[in-house]
């Protein structure tokens, strides 16, 4: 197995999403089944060689036109054609400031040198951590990891295929060398939908990794 010689300044673990908002600890939000499994093996990356991380936080306007309940008669995952396009809607989750929005307080922040705040304006959601839903609004990641020097990135959190696996689309067309680390990683959905957006992402040079290649030999 391969396994990296990582640079203190070039490489970094992104974590998406760390967020009870998206674990079974908030059965009213939007729960993702094992998503809670996620936080040891983080851990154990964050407890190894790599020196930096940084997390994105899903921090939504409490009348997000993403949630389900701004649409008078529509139900969580039907669509709805927002100005920049279809938008699948969620149950209400991650709201600013509530206990569910919060960085999992099991997340080992020591080496987490940038908390990014994403979706925060009510008429766009943002799976990506780098590109807002419009695919137009940048959140300003791409240019804080240029300017301190960061050009591989190593993707961990909740949950593929939707922040995750646009964070890695927009990572690689943005010139990042690009590994989603799989077994770090939440997974929502069917595996036919997760293996065709593993397809694409491979299609952009994203590589899939296991946490082991992360850790000491
Ligand atoms: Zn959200």
């Amino acid at each position: 197995m391969q396994r990296f010689a990582l640079d203190p300044v070039r490489d970094l673990l992104l974590i998406v999403d760390p967020q009870p908002t998206f674990m079974e600890l908030c059965p009213d939000e939007l729960p993702v089944p094992g998503a809670e499994a996620v936080i040891p093996v983080v851990n154990r990356i964050l407890a190894g060689p790599i020196a930096r991380a940084v997390v994105t936080q899903d921090w939504h306007d409490p009348a997000h036109l993403s949630f389900a309940s701004q649409h008078p008669g529509k139900r969580p995952y039907e669509e709805v054609a927002l100005p920049y396009g279809a938008q699948t809607l969620w149950p209400d989750h991650g709201v600013r400031a509530t206990p569910g929005a919060a960085v999992h307080p099991a997340l080992d922040q020591a080496k987490v040198v940038l908390v990014l705040r994403k979706g925060y304006r009510r008429s766009i959601d943002s799976y990506s951590g780098f590109r807002e839903n419009d695919r137009a609004t940048g959140t300003g990641l791409a240019e804080w990891l240029r300017a301190v020097g960061v050009t591989r990135l190593f993707i961990t959190g909740i949950t593929r295929p939707y922040c995750i696996d646009y964070s890695a689309a927009d990572a690689a067309e943005l010139g990042f060398d690009t590994f989603v680390v799989e077994d770090a990683c939440s997974r929502l959905g069917a595996d036919a939908a997760l293996d065709e957006s593993r397809r694409r992402l491979e299609s952009l040079g994203v590589r899939f990794i296991g946490s082991a290649a992360l850790l000491p030999t």
